[in-house]
């Protein structure tokens, strides 16, 4: 017989997991990850888990933990109780009528709901989405370390480890400083390793064309989030001067704002997160609007536990458009993790998960060691 699919209890979980080492963007510098975890269970006894992970307070974008927790809790959880857990697009729809804005809040309840009815199906979640069209996601490492020397260090260690993709993250320095650490890590890795910059924002419109310039010997694959969010006149210009690819990350968080890209032109990438898109269904919204116009994606992170990492691939193995890889590194870079068995990696990549929903099993004691008290 079929397992009830009702509701029964929606709970909200705050947990903070250190980084095994800082952090460092242009808006922050992060020790620990801050995260709200969503347990769902039905009245069948089924659990589904979503998460949203938060670079230490509303920096990265207005939301925290702590107003996910609050969205949640007073917000939708209320309601949620009692609903058909299998009726993902209304559910979506209703959750967005009456949660304005507040994307990560509503991410993690719509993962949840993924998860659930992955493992009612007993398939995951990418069956549902149309089945995977890869195996395997390439990783790309995030240097963001805070001495250069350290930075070189790491960048070489992950080359023997078989990473091919880094991406430096720029704008905590002067234009001239960021230059200098890609000259010297382009230096270190040699020429068959794929660079890419992200500047979180960091430059203003003439800071970000002179920067881009002088970035262009070093062989970037692209440049991302050069100017504020907001400025979408600014990058689709700037994304038309320089001859290395733009691609948008925070100012991509809704299809409408991937529909507004694709009009201005010059931008040629699109950067997906199921946080900053609200879920699963607003990402995959973004990804067909990308092919649609004729641009490309790459499976962004905000430095997800397996879990949640699990819940970004599902899209990155079934999104065509993805041919730019991955930088779903969340698993590596913190220092625990609330899954039986975390993501697996192999030769610079991410490898397929198969087990029914997102595809892993939360520890709920590994969770509580986490668990803020
Ligand atoms: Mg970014």
């Amino acid at each position: 017989m079929p397992s009830d699919l009702t509701i029964a209890e929606v709970r909200v979980v705050l947990a903070d997991i250190p980084v095994k080492r800082p952090h460092k963007m242009s808006f922050t510098t992060l020790e620990a990850v801050n995260f709200a975890f969503v347990r769902i269970e039905t009245r069948g006894g089924l659990v589904g888990w979503g998460e949203a992970a938060c670079l230490g307070g509303p920096t990265w974008s207005e939301e925290s933990a702590e107003s996910v927790q609050a969205v949640i809790e007073r917000y939708v959880a209320p309601w949620l109780v009692g609903r058909d857990a299998a009726e993902i697009e209304p559910l979506r729809r209703e959750m967005a009528r009456r949660v304005q804005g507040n994307p990560f809040a509503r991410a993690a309840v719509e993962m949840a709901l993924w998860d659930l009815n992955g493992r009612a199906l007993g398939v995951p979640v990418h069956r549902l989405l149309g089945g995977r069209v890869r195996d395997r996601v390439p990783l790309s490492w995030s240097l963001a370390v805070t001495s250069p020397e350290a930075e070189i260090e790491e960048a070489r260690q992950k080359v023997a480890l078989g990473h091919r993709i880094f991406k430096i993250k720029t704008a905590a320095h002067p234009v001239a400083h960021d230059v200098e650490r890609v000259r010297r890590i382009r230096e270190a890795v040699g020429p068959g390793v794929s660079l890419r910059v992200d500047a979180n924002q960091g430059w203003d419109r003439p800071t970000a064309l002179a920067a881009i310039r002088a970035l262009e010997p070093y062989d970037l694959d692209f440049v991302e989030q050069p100017v504020p969010r907001w400025d979408l006149d600014g990058m689709a210009e700037i994304a038309r001067r320089v001859t290395v690819p733009v691609m948008a990350d925070e100012s991509c968080g809704s299809p409408h704002e991937a529909l507004a890209i694709a009009r201005l032109g010059g931008v040629s990438i699109l950067a997906l997160k199921l946080t900053k898109s609200a879920g699963i269904l607003g990402t995959m919204a973004i990804a067909r609007i990308a092919e649609a116009a004729g641009m490309s994606c790459y499976v962004g992170c905000m430095i997800e536990t397996s879990l949640g990492t699990a819940a970004y691939l599902q899209v990155a193995l079934a999104a065509a458009p993805v041919t730019w890889g991955c930088e779903l590194f969340g698993p590596l870079l913190l220092k625990g993790d609330v899954v039986r068995r975390p993501v697996q990696y192999a030769d610079g990549a991410i490898l397929a998960l198969d087990d029914p929903g997102l595809g892993v099993e939360v520890d709920e004691a590994a969770l509580r060691e986490c668990t803020r008290r």
